[in-house]
C-alpha cells in the first residue's frame, strides 16, 4: 500500500466528509442486515442483492441520492470483502463504523486500461476473445513533491509525494481509499508492494517484541518505537481539559479538540513511519526473519470483568494495554511480511524469555530482573531481551512444560506453581507511560 497525506480545499473536504457519511451509512446498514441472521433463518443478502437494494434506497432517500453511487457501492463491496475474509484477516466480523473515528471511503478508478497476463501478453476474455479492460485511478504529477487525483464530486485533489524511494513515484492502482482521522486526510492506493530482494547471505534474525524495548534483535540491536514526549502528553491533557470546560458548541471547544487531535495524530504518524523503516531494514538485511507468535488481541484484553465479578487492577491493565498498543507490534510483523513474502516465520512464544540460549535450560530463576538473564544451569549471562531474541532466531522456545511426574530434572519446582512462568509485574514499578 502506498499512503500519502492529502490536502483538500475546504469545499473539497466538505464534499469528502459527505462521501464518508454515505459510505458509513451504507456499511452500517449492511452490518445490521447481517446482524439479524440466526441459524435457521434465510441467509442475509449478498453483494449483488445489496446493490439492488441500494438502488431502491437511493430512489427513496433524497440524502442518499445526492451522493455518489460508486462511493456507496464500493462501501458494499468493502463490506463483502471484509465479510468473506473475516477468518483470515485478523479483524473478525465487520463491525459498526463510527462518526469521527472510522471516516473513509473507497473510490474505483474511472480510467479504462488494457490488462495483461503475468507473462506480458494481452489478457483476453475466455468467451469472446476480446481484450479485457481494467480500471485505473487517474493521477497527475504537478511537480517534484505534489500530485493530484480525481475524486468524484471534488475534481482534482492534491496530495504530497515523498522525497525518495517508493513514495516519490506516481502510484498505479485500480482503487484508492481516502480516510480522515484526527483532522488529517490521507489517500492510500491499493498496490501490492514490490518484494524486497533477499541479501542471500543466509542470515537469520530473531525479533523479540516487548514493552520496554519495542524490538530486540538477535544481533544485539535494540530498536525503540518513538512515543510522544512527556511535554506532548501534557499538552494533550491541557487541550482536552480546556475543551471539556468550554461552553457547549463554542468555537473554542472545537479548536481545543482539534489541537488535541493533531497531537494524537503525531503519535500515530511516528509509529507508522518507524514500522515502515524498520520492516524495510529487516527485509533488506536478512534472509529469514523470525518473530515470536503473539496474540495481541488476547494480551490487550481488558481486566474489567463483569458487573457481578469485577476484575482487579483494571486501571493498571488498561495502562499496560495502552503501552502494548503504542508499540505497533502487529504492524511491524504485517509490513515485514508484505515486504519479505515467504521469508518471515512465526515462532511459538512460550518460554522464549526463560530459555537459556546457550544450553537450552528453561528456568524462571534465570531471569534475574526485567533486563538481566543469568542461566542457573550454565552461568550464561546476557541481556534478557537479547537472550529471548536469540531463542526466536533459533526457532526455539515453544517446548511444552515438562510434566512434574516425568522426572524432568528440576525444571519444574515441587510447588503447585510452575517455575517456567514469565516474570509477573511487581506492585511498585516504573510506570509504563
Ligand atoms: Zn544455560
Amino acid at each position: 500500500m502506498s499512503r500519502f497525506r492529502m490536502y483538500p480545499t475546504p469545499a473539497q473536504a466538505e464534499q469528502m466528509l459527505l462521501h464518508c457519511a454515505h459510505a458509513r451509512y451504507v456499511w452500517n446498514l449492511a452490518v445490521e442486515q447481517h446482524g439479524h441472521w440466526r441459524p435457521g433463518r434465510r441467509s442475509a443478502p449478498g453483494f449483488a442483492e445489496q446493490c439492488r437494494q441500494l438502488t431502491g434506497a437511493r430512489r427513496e432517500s433524497e440524502w442518499l441520492a445526492a451522493g455518489n453511487a460508486d462511493v456507496q457501492q464500493q462501501a458494499l463491496k468493502d463490506f463483502a470483502q471484509a465479510k468473506s475474509a473475516r477468518f483470515t484477516s485478523g479483524f473478525g466480523e465487520p463491525t459498526w463504523r463510527r462518526k469521527h473515528v472510522h471516516e473513509g471511503f473507497r473510490v474505483i478508478g474511472t480510467d479504462r486500461v488494457p490488462e495483461f497476463e503475468p507473462d506480458g501478453s494481452a489478457k483476453l476474455n475466455r468467451k469472446t476473445g476480446k481484450q479485457v479492460m481494467g480500471r485505473s485511478v487517474v493521477v497527475q504529477r504537478l511537480n517534484r513533491r505534489w500530485a493530484q487525483v480525481r475524486v468524484p464530486g471534488c475534481g482534482w485533489v492534491r496530495f504530497r509525494l515523498s522525497a525518495r524511494g517508493e513514495g516519490a513515484r506516481l502510484p498505479v492502482a485500480k482503487t484508492f481509499r481516502v480516510t480522515c482521522r484526527n483532522g488529517q486526510w490521507h489517500i492510500a492506493f491499493a498496490v501490492v508492494p514490490e518484494p524486497v530482494p533477499a541479501p542471500g547471505r543466509g542470515e537469520v534474525v530473531g525479533v523479540d517484541r516487548g514493552v520496554r524495548i519495542t524490538a530486540a534483535l538477535s544481533d544485539g540491536r535494540k530498536l525503540n518505537c518513538p512515543q510522544l514526549t512527556v511535554r506532548e502528553r501534557a499538552q494533550i491533557r491541557k487541550h482536552e481539559r480546556r475543551a471539556a470546560r468550554a461552553p457547549k458548541g463554542s468555537a473554542g471547544k472545537a479548536a481545543a479538540y482539534a489541537r488535541a487531535a493533531g497531537l494524537k495524530a503525531r503519535e500515530v504518524n511516528r509509529r507508522k513511519d518507524w514500522c515502515e523503516k524498520t520492516s524495510t531494514m529487516l527485509a533488506r538485511g536478512y534472509d529469514v526473519i523470525r518473530f515470536e507468535k503473539l496474540n495481541i488481541k488476547n494480551m490487550t484484553r481488558s481486566a474489567k470483568g463483569t458487573a457481578e465479578r469485577p476484575g482487579t487492577k483494571v486501571r493498571q491493565k488498561a495502562g499496560l494495554n495502552r503501552g502494548i498498543l503504542a508499540q505497533g507490534w502487529g504492524l511491524l510483523r504485517q509490513r515485514t511480511g508484505h515486504k519479505a513474502p515467504g521469508r518471515v516465520e512465526d515462532v511459538p512464544a512460550p518460554y522464549t524469555s526463560l530459555r537459556c540460549s546457550a544450553c537450552g535450560w528453561i528456568e524462571k530463576r534465570s531471569r534475574k530482573s526485567q533486563a538481566d538473564f543469568v542461566c542457573v544451569s550454565c552461568g550464561f549471562t546476557c541481556n534478557a531481551d537479547e537472550n529471548a531474541s536469540i531463542n526466536v532466531a533459533a526457532g526455539q522456545g515453544g517446548i511444552p512444560r515438562p510434566r512434574q511426574d516425568a522426572g524432568a530434572g528440576g525444571v519444574t519446582a515441587a510447588t503447585s506453581r510452575s517455575s517456567a512462568r514469565e516474570p509477573q509485574p511487581t506492585r511498585v514499578g516504573i510506570p509504563l507511560i
